[in-house]
């Protein structure tokens, strides 16, 4: 990303999510020597400073120079809610006006956090409220990245993981989504291990295919929730588009190409994919592949689904015991805040009515290619 000439009139702009090319163009265009945009890259990733002040080992006329120039807070915290389980969920309004939400999520032994790719989503899924607001605007990689240094400077706790599990569809923000997951990992950037930066798809196939042929070193998850094309399309309006055996056969292709594991979302709902049957189809349909499936139990959205009793969740997670891969049950976190999967459906207004859109407003708009 190129940084544009810069004179003292014009706004200042995000300095999170600049990458260390794009700041060593711009240290030229201040005749500063190149090592000085990994410094300031360090200072704003790394050790994640609140103030230009604090990056000691630059001139002080150089901090003066990023202050006017830049900002290093772009996200405004409008709520924080906190759960009586520790998880706490942040309520954020970016430049543009809308809000978007991600959750901290602390256990023993690791403390992940779950961020948003995109405000709004434009896939639909029966039963996510994020659908509700349809697609409104693709974050930038900064707007990505902030979301966890802001959560590790609220909290002082070392985020060990990242699930891009909030709003919005991280592959229809395919190259932020890509430059963000490179900073967290970077050791000189939040230095978060690559494997632990998981990125969930609802299936977009030609993006999968990009992400295993590019070999990128982050962690791959597809939100399944069906064993068969009819249900998985009456459920999820994207299978009209990519196919259960496309997807299938992208999926299958990741773990040739990356060697490595593929992990499958499924969302019980009762009654509509929780039976033994269902349960069998799955067992068929994921056995020859690299992989993992973790059970996701329905989070209450108010959109007419409902979450399987527990024997019948343990009736399918028995069914599923002699499988060839691992098989988890999500345990639910932060129910009381409405920070769980698929609940995250930011409004500024409680009487606000959720917003359908059909056409995506603008040039930003997603394609699903
Ligand atoms: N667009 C990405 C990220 C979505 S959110 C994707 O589709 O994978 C992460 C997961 O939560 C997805 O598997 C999504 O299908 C699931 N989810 C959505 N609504 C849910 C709900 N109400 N209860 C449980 N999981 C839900």
């Amino acid at each position: 990303m190129a940084v544009p000439a810069s004179s003292s009139s014009e706004t200042p702009r995000p300095l999170v999510g600049l990458s260390v090319a794009s700041l060593k163009a711009l240290m030229s265009e201040w005749g500063q020597p190149a090592y000085r945009a990994t410094q300031v890259y360090k200072w704003v990733h790394h050790h994640q400073v609140r103030d230009f002040q604090e990056m000691t080992n630059l001139s002080k006329e150089l901090r003066t120079r990023l202050a006017d120039h830049f900002i290093l807070e772009n996200l405004r915290l409008k709520t924080r809610q906190i759960s009586s389980d520790g998880t706490r969920k942040y309520l954020w309004t970016i430049p543009s006006g809308h809000d978007i939400e991600s959750v901290f999520i602390p256990e023993e032994k690791r403390t992940t956090i779950c961020i948003s790719s995109q405000v709004g989503c434009a896939l639909g899924c029966s039963f996510c409220a994020t659908a509700r607001m349809g697609f409104l605007q693709n974050l930038t990689t900064g707007e990505i990245v902030e979301q966890i240094i802001r959560v590790q400077q609220d909290t002082g706790v070392k985020i060990t993981n990242v699930v891009l599990m909030g709003m919005g569809e991280p592959f229809l923000n395919y190259p932020r989504v890509i430059d963000a997951c490179k900073i967290m990992s970077d050791p000189e950037g939040l230095a978060i291990a690559a494997k632990k930066v998981t990125i969930s798809t609802v299936g977009i196939v030609p993006r999968i295919r990009q992400f295993s042929e590019e070999d990128q070193p982050f962690s791959l998850a597809i939100s399944l929730h069906a064993p068969t094309q009819a249900l998985r399309q009456s459920i999820m309006p994207v299978a009209d588009k990519f196919s259960l055996e496309e997807l299938m056969d992208s999926a299958r292709e990741y773990t040739r190409i990356t060697r490595k594991r593929i992990t499958f979302e499924y969302v019980l709902l009762a009654g509509v994919n929780d039976n033994l049957r269902q349960a069998r189809e799955l067992l068929k349909l994921l056995s020859p592949l690299k992989c993992k499936l973790n059970l996701i139990p329905y989070n209450d959205t108010g959109l007419g689904y409902d979450l399987p009793a527990q024997e019948r969740q343990a009736t399918f997670l028995e069914a599923l015991s002699r499988a060839p891969f691992t098989v988890t049950l999500r345990k639910n976190r932060g129910n009381d805040i409405a920070a769980a999967c698929g609940q995250l459906y930011a409004k500024s207004r409680e009487d606000e009515q959720p917003r359908f859109i059909a056409q995506p407003p603008d040039a930003r708009a997603p394609q699903i290619l």
